[in-house]
């Protein structure tokens, strides 16, 4: 829209105004110089009344005079009145923004003389704008984050209203329950928890938000039956310092109470297994101290649970094994495994027990040393076992003397002491003359009693340090150390046959028993295990052949 010039000015009434007002000329090149400002307009800029009659380029920067030539030249290109916005800084460096419309004058013929600029301070609305913008921004990016956090949460979040009736809920909410949000929607929260729970007591929502039962197990009730055990809070929600409504955030604990239990029963089988044990169950920390010892210690080693406190691990442990017992403890710890020793244990009462300990040490998930278990167990009995063991290893059973295999190592031995300058010695090989008739004219039983009786009296007749074993069958075998001549085996030869000259008496049966003796005196050290018994064997042999109850002698020479 196009006005009249109005000139000259009604100055006093442009300078009440609080806007700025710019009055500039229009000149014939189409430049545009100041004609007029009001104080509005020194106050707010640079300008002052040495401006008057300059141009815009005179006056200002580059960048502002470009955009004013711009925005007053499109007044006249446009023939209308104009607006456009800007920013600039004041004087005080404060940033402020403005919105000016353009408006032509022109003068009677039609040609414009001259541009009013009026120029309106809009810091404070654009401020309050930008504000708003921001705070809506910062609104919305909240609320989007409070929206995933609420459905994103892995417990079920239940808005209600104040009397407990379900508004929404996140989609948790249908994973604990089994409805779907819209099922649940308007029905009462209180409708789906077990009011048979202890906490319960108090039946309405109203007394529940009371009470403020916060962190409470409670039992949900799910829609195909099964309860499920949760930890509940109510949260209020609050609208500017109001409470309308309320979070009910529930946690399912089934995961959990199954770990929970299955600890417990575990735990439940060690204290079982530990108070049952045959075995004493000891844990130690890694300064060697006790934390754990089975009641079975009482039984095992007459020593209560509670004996065992602030005492070292090594103080009922026989002295000569303590150094071996913790060689091996630093061992299975270096790498990892049991290790296994016999070692004696002081019963209380008893006197020493032989033992055997197991110890792992047990690591925890990052591998950090957590305890050492110790079984510890009573092996006086095995020992026993295994000392009989070995004691039959090398007896027969029937005369209880030693047998070949014992007979074997001693022989190696004497040789051995003879070939490192011991003395020689001498070998009898025995045998039963007509063994088997005794075996077929009486039987078997009485045949063993005669192979036990004929032990009994060949070593009886024998020098002490002689050693008697049973070959096996009829046969019997002698070694006599330092018997190295044929005169001193002889000696003992002769004993022998007395002492079986004597009368037999076997379950009232009269018997004759004599024997064949091959002797081998070893005289050499060149001598072998194999051509001793050779000789032995070749001289009984010949003894047989001249008819039994004889010794002949062969040497190693
Ligand atoms: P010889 O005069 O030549 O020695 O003949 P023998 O009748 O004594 O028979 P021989 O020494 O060759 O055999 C021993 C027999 O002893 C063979 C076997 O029947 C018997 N015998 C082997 N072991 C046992 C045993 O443990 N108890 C009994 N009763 N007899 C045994
Ligand atoms: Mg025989």
């Amino acid at each position: 829209m196009v006005r009249e010039i109005m000139l000259p000015f009604d100055t006093a009434l442009l300078e009440v105004l609080v806007d700025m007002v710019f009055i500039v000329k229009v000149e014939e090149d189409f430049t545009f110089t100041y004609a007029f400002f009001n104080h509005v307009a020194i106050e707010k800029t640079n300008l002052d009344q040495n401006a008057i009659g300059k141009t815009f380029s005179e006056v200002h920067d580059e960048e502002l005079s470009i955009l004013l030539n711009d925005e007053y030249g499109k007044v006249l290109n446009t023939n209308k009145t104009t607006t456009y916005e800007d920013s600039y800084k004041s004087p005080s460096g404060i940033r402020r923004y403005s919105e000016a419309r353009l408006t032509p004058l022109f003068d009677k013929t039609g040609a414009y003389t001259h541009i009013v600029g009026v120029v309106k301070d809009v810091t404070n609305e654009k401020v309050a704008k930008l504000e708003s913008e921001d705070s809506w921004n910062k609104l919305v990016e909240s609320k989007s984050r409070y929206r995933s956090l609420f459905e994103n949460n892995t417990d079920a979040v239940f808005t209600t209203d104040l009397s407990g009736v379900i508004l929404s809920g996140n989609t948790a909410v249908e994973k604990i329950s089994g409805y779907s949000l819209d099922e649940l929607k308007g029905r009462a929260l209180i409708e789906f928890l077990d009011t048979s729970d202890p906490v319960f007591s108090i039946k309405s929502f109203q007394q529940v938000l009371e009470y403020g039962l916060n962190d409470q197990r409670i039992t949900f009730l799910e829609k195909l039956g099964a309860s499920v055990s949760c930890l509940v809070n109510f949260t209020p929600i609050e609208v500017r310092d109001k409470v309308v409504g309320i979070y009910a955030i529930v946690k399912d604990l089934r995961e959990l109470d199954d770990m929970s239990n299955k600890f417990v029963e575990s735990e439940k089988h060690f204290r079982i297994i530990a108070k049952n044990a045959q075995d004493v169950i000891v844990l130690i920390n890694d300064k060697q101290e006790y934390l754990y010892v089975s009641p079975s210690s009482n039984q095992i080693y007459g020593y209560d649970s509670t004996e065992y406190t602030a005492k070292s691990l090594s103080w009922h442990v026989h002295l000569e094994d303590v150094s071996r017992m913790e060689q091996n403890f630093v061992q299975a710890l270096r790498e990892a495994t049991t290790c296994s020793i016999r070692l004696r244990i002081k019963h209380k009462l008893n006197g020493w027990l032989w033992s055997e300990l197991k110890a792992t040490p047990v690591y925890d998930a990052r591998n950090k040393f957590k305890h050492m278990v110790i079984i510890i167990r009573d092996i006086t009995l095995q020992k026993k076992h295994e000392e009989q063991l070995e004691y039959f290893a090398y007896r027969d059973f029937l005369t209880n003397l030693p047998n070949r295999r014992f007979f074997t190592d001693q022989l190696l031995m004497e040789l051995d002491h003879f070939q490192n300058g011991g003395n020689g010695f001498t070998v009898f090989l025995l045998d039963i003359d007509h063994f088997k008739g005794i075996n077929d004219q009486y039987g078997h039983e009485i045949g063993d009693c005669v192979i036990i009786e004929f032990g009994r009296r060949l070593c009886g007749s024998i020098p002490k340090d002689a050693i008697a074993a049973r070959l096996g069958g009829d046969e019997f075998i002698l070694l006599l150390p330092k018997v190295e001549t044929a005169e001193l085996a002889k000696e003992t030869a002769i004993n022998i046959q007395r002492a079986m000259e004597a009368q037999w008496s076997i379950k009232h049966t009269t018997l004759n028993v004599t024997a064949s003796m091959g002797i081998s005196l070893v005289l050499s050290t060149e001598a072998t295990v194999s051509t001793i018994l050779k000789n032995a064997d070749n001289a009984m042999y010949d003894a047989k052949k001249s008819g039994g109850n004889s010794f002949e002698i062969l040497y190693n020479r």
